[in-house]
């Protein structure tokens, strides 16, 4: 029997950085893990997409070198030599995860773990080492997610992949069906498409990333994606597959009437459901809610109130940095800090070309909550940085309360989006105004300018751009650009 202050369940973003803030606030920890250490997010989530979503994108952009100047001659792509850089991308991170849970102290065992009492965890070793107990004062549940699966479409990694598979082929197919227009479906999609791969996204809503993201923003992807070859499929049901010989096509239903789409591979990405189901959790009395995540307080506590959960499983949005955070206040508040999670926004990142980023909320939320809502807005044409980079398409838009000129949020389609919106979670934490934003000096020439002037233009002309004046106070339409 093996004895810890804090026994963490699952090694993902969640977990690590859970025990590796327990051991530094000086807890014997030990943490478990079933399978890779790094979870989804290093290993078949966040940074394979990324690795995989930047070489498409350089292979874009050798396509385009001519603009520049450069004769490149005809780039071709060697998808399993790709496949092996993307794998030592997410080597060195893992294993860099491992050692520094070994150097805080942390002790690691490869196994899958099971409450069998509220105290106590039976592990089952990955290395055939048999069965061994680990008895704890506090638990932190880290377990994650997986992909749904849906009726008709059986993960098979042959003919119908989730995202790990897609992420890990060794070879292009010509055609692929996309469904689901989340952002994953987009991500994995959009790079698919941009390596020469014809890609049709099956989508059951009306729209693409309704009420998931600013809809003009939206609008940028949807309209890039149309042009360069992507076919939708909106209020699509995806019902089944049939399979003929080399003949692949999925039966969708659109408005009652069905549809074949023509394909080479079948992508389903409809959403992930939480770790929460083989843990035998009943045996610690720990609740879930009906779908399935686990139910904690503001300070990841559970209803037994020596057992944690963060990350994925315990709740919306499945991001990374929320489970990171998670996973140091369930720390910290076990070393005895009075903490909660309370924060105003939780930053979310869509990796498409141009990229979607935000923080806080959208105009249409902040209405709803009452705001006398106000809006400046400012193009990436009008900024030098962006041109220089020949990433001129885009805006950054902010939203303000009009009576306080405080910053509700930020909505940002275009390059390096991913990299300019930690400067509006850091406004929107401290209750920062549009004016703070405007008169903070920012270099130049940067993308970073673009968010000065939109902070200008949320309560006054910016500089760089002219701007039609259409209220008394914020929302200002761009008219031209210089
Ligand atoms: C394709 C894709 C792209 C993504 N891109 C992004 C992105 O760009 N940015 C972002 O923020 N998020 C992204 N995500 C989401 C992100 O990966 C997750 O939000 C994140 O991994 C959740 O972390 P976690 O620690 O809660 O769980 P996970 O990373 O899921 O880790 C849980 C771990 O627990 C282990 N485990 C489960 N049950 C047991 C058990 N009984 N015993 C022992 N171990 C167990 C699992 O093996 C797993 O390793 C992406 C996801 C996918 C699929």
């Amino acid at each position: 029997m093996k004895q810890a202050d804090v026994c963490v369940i699952g090694a993902g973003p969640g977990g690590y950085v859970a025990a590796i803030k327990a051991a530094q606030l000086g807890k014997k920890v030990i943490i478990v893990e079933r399978d890779k250490w790094g979870g989804v997010c290093l290993n078949v989530g966040c940074i394979p997409s990324k690795a995989l979503i930047t070489a498409a994108h350089f292979y874009d952009q050798l396509q385009h070198a001519d603009e520049m100047g450069f004769n490149v001659g005809k780039t071709t792509i060697d998808f399993k030599k790709m496949q092996v850089w993307k794998s030592g991308v997410v080597n060195k991170l893992t294993s860099g995860v491992v050692q520094l849970l070994k150097a805080n102290g942390c002790e690691t065992i490869s196994g899958e773990a099971q409450f069998v009492s509220p105290t106590d965890l039976e592990v089952k070793s990955s290395n055939g080492g048999g069965v061994e107990r680990i008895k704890a004062t506090n638990f932190i549940i880290a377990t994650g997610s997986r992909p749904v699966q849906i009726p008709g479409f059986e993960y098979d990694g042959k003919t119908v992949f989730n995202s790990t598979d897609a992420l890990e082929q060794s070879s292009l197919p010509k055609r692929l069906a996309v469904i689901g227009g989340g952002y994953i479906g987009l991500e994995i999609g959009s790079f698919y498409q941009k390596f020469g791969v014809e890609v049709t996204v099956i989508e059951a809503t009306k729209g693409l990333l309704t009420g998931v993201t600013d809809p003009d923003c939206a609008q940028v992807i949807f309209r890039k994606l149309k042009k360069a070859g992507v076919n939708f499929l909106f209020n699509a049901k995806a019902v089944g597959y049939k399979k003929a010989g080399s003949d692949l096509n999925v039966i969708v239903s659109v408005e009652g009437k069905e549809q074949k789409i023509p394909c080479d591979k079948i992508l389903v990405t409809v959403g992930r459901k939480p770790n929460s189901d083989q843990l035998n959790l009943q045996k610690a009395g720990v609740k879930i809610d009906p779908k399935g995540f686990i139910e904690v307080n503001k300070q990841l506590k559970t209803n037994v109130p020596h057992i944690y959960a963060i990350g994925d499983v315990a709740g919306q949005p499945m991001l990374a940095h929320k489970g990171m955070r998670e996973g140091i206040i369930a720390a910290e508040v076990i070393a005895g800090k009075n903490l909660v999670m309370d924060v105003k926004t939780i930053p979310a990142v869509i990796f498409t070309d141009p990229e979607i980023a935000s923080a806080g909320m959208m105009v249409e939320e902040a209405q709803s909550k009452g705001f006398d809502v106000g809006v400046g807005q400012f193009p990436y044409v009008a900024n030098g940085r962006a041109l220089t980079m020949n990433s001129g398409e885009g805006f950054v838009k902010m939203v303000v309360d009009k009576k306080t000129n405080v910053v509700l949020g930020v909505h940002i389609v275009g390059a390096e989006a991913s990299q300019l919106i930690s400067e509006a979670a850091l406004a929107i934490e401290m209750g920062a105004t549009a004016e703070d934003i405007a008169s903070t000096i920012h270099p130049h020439p940067t993308l970073p300018e673009m968010m000065m002037e939109a902070a200008e233009a949320a309560f006054g002309p910016p500089i760089h751009i002219f701007t039609r004046v259409n209220r008394d106070h914020a929302t200002r339409l761009p008219t031209k650009s210089p």
